[in-house]
């Protein structure tokens, strides 16, 4: 069976002293870990947390990836330059970049085609709105969203991982239960065995308002497999105790 990932979205939070003591404190507890643990910072402190993490059971993440490749696109980071500073992972497709920046679905298929030829793995976020679940639309959307990723990257499908997080449930305590979230996960895991034989192989990750408290239970499912956590991963104790969950 293949190892949970529990990835920190730290989103715009932090400064250099609390990431540095944030970190101190999960590495101190690190060495029973049973799974697969990331932090995806903010760009500018890259540099810092891979200083801290390198050699370490932390993984680095970034929270985006340009589209583009290099060139002249002012205060863009290119797939190269996040590599050049470690990054194992790249969050693509966050509602709030959907959202507040006007992400489509196929601006999101070519970060993580950008990310995949950088040797980077794209966390490919995907997720309704209330809007969306309360008119029965949940499967069309995330399906939607899903598609426009593999076709442009079917024949390295099994390299991403995916991230189900529910527009409502992120950020606002309201959490999937955790019948919600399976099902919509077994529809992700269909769609992507449709499309590679190695489907199995690719964590599917649940994310919004995941805490010390749901986690275990939302990460018993069968095709739960990490989850992606933002408010929960600021705080030490809270983070330890998701992967301490996460076995
Ligand atoms: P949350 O955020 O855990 O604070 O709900 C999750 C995310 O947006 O990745």
């Amino acid at each position: 069976m293949k190892k949970k990932l529990i990835a920190g979205n730290w989103k715009m939070n932090g400064t250099a002293a609390s990431n540095a003591a944030l970190l101190k404190a999960l590495l101190d507890q690190s060495a029973g870990w049973n799974c697969l643990v990331a932090v995806c910072v903010p760009a500018v402190y890259m540099a810092q947390v891979q200083g801290i993490v390198e050699g370490t059971g932390i993984a680095l993440g970034s929270q985006d990836v340009s589209a583009y490749e290099s060139g002249a696109y002012t205060g863009e980071i290119s797939a190269a330059m996040l590599k050049d500073f470690g990054t194992r992972y790249a969050i693509v497709g966050h509602s709030e970049r959907r959202q507040y920046h006007g992400e489509t679905d196929a601006i999101v298929a070519t970060k993580a085609t950008r990310a995949l030829a950088a040797g980077i793995t794209p966390i490919v976020c995907v997720g309704e709105t209330l809007a969306e679940r309360e008119s029965g639309r949940t499967e069309e959307v995330v399906k939607r969203q899903l598609a426009a990723v593999i076709h442009a990257n079917g024949h390295c499908i099994s390299e991403i991982v995916v991230a189900y997080e529910p527009v409502w449930a992120i950020g606002t305590g309201k959490t999937a239960t955790p019948e919600m979230a399976q099902q919509v996960h077994a529809v992700l895991r269909a769609q992507l065995q449709a499309a590679s034989e190695h489907a199995d192989r690719v964590h599917i990750l649940y994310g919004g308002s995941m805490n010390a408290a749901n986690a275990e239970q939302l990460l018993a499912q069968p095709d739960i497999d990490g989850g992606l956590v933002g408010g929960a991963a600021l705080k030490a104790a809270d983070f330890l105790s998701i992967i301490a969950a996460a076995k």
